[in-house]
């Protein structure tokens, strides 16, 4: 169960926020919580969050171990502030900075070498959907931003299925469209890794996961967990997501 913080939060308000949901969840062992705060908080929300139960994620790495590469953040500066995980292939980044398959697949596989595991965000637009294409359109993002990742590396990949017309509008896939698509993505793993890998894939659902749906979403098979925007904000929103009960 992960939280996407994107661009709020100061580090006062991250840190405060940590500290609520490290207290909220401190009882949770069944099941892995990642936070994802901007690259300014990862530190201090690290820190905060330390002996606890919650583990820390960047939202973003450049695929390069150092250099000139004016603003950027390579994957040494993630471990060394803390980080376990990081998301790759947000909507977002793919929409607003163009990021290609190609360049997904770079971040992936810099992700796994330095032992972060990666979070890879996949999902159709609603017009590729009106046109039926979106097991097609999601098939070929799995596929080119696994390109040459080996079968052993993919325990540390978790994928979220991500529609993009469900990110942030309140218009959730229905339980059922999310299992479908889910069921997809697990038969494309299966062709590219074979059964017992792709059982073994965490498929996450994303797109306007609240605490009024979560427990349908994650009571269909194939949905192993969620990743979470806007209500990963509110520590007693998120807190009630992360306990879902199928
Ligand atoms: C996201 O940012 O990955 C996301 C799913 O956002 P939201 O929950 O706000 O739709």
């Amino acid at each position: 169960m992960a939280g996407n913080w994107k661009m709020y939060k100061t580090v006062g308000e991250s840190v405060a926020l940590a500290e609520m949901l490290k207290e909220a969840l401190a009882g949770v062992g069944d099941r892995d919580i990642v936070v994802c705060p901007p690259f300014t908080a990862l530190y201090p929300v690290a820190e905060a969050l330390k002996g606890g139960t919650i583990k820390v994620g960047a939202q973003n790495l450049y695929p390069a171990e150092e250099g000139a590469y004016t603003g950027e953040i390579s994957p040494n500066m993630l471990l060394d502030m803390g980080c376990q995980y990081v998301i790759l292939g947000h909507s977002e980044r793919r929409q607003y900075f163009q990021e290609s398959d190609q360049f997904i697949n770079d971040k992936l596989q810099v992700a796994l070498e330095h032992g972060i595991k990666p979070i890879l965000c996949v999902g159709e637009t609603l017009e590729q959907r009106g046109e039926g294409r979106q097991k097609t359109v999601v098939s070929m993002q799995v596929e080119r931003d696994l390109q040459d990742i080996p079968a052993e590396a993919m325990k540390g990949v978790a994928i979220a299925y991500e529609p993009i017309w469900a990110i942030g509008t309140g218009h959730t896939a229905t339980p059922q469209q999310a299992d479908e698509m889910h069921a997809a993505i697990r038969a494309n793993l299966c062709g590219l890794y074979g059964e017992r890998v792709a059982q073994g894939v965490c498929i996450m659902y994303g797109g306007s996961v609240k605490p009024g749906n979560v427990d349908d979403l994650m009571a269909q098979p194939e949905v192993n967990g969620a990743l979470v925007g806007g209500a990963s904000l509110d520590p007693e929103s998120f807190a009630r997501i992360v306990n879902f009960q199928p």
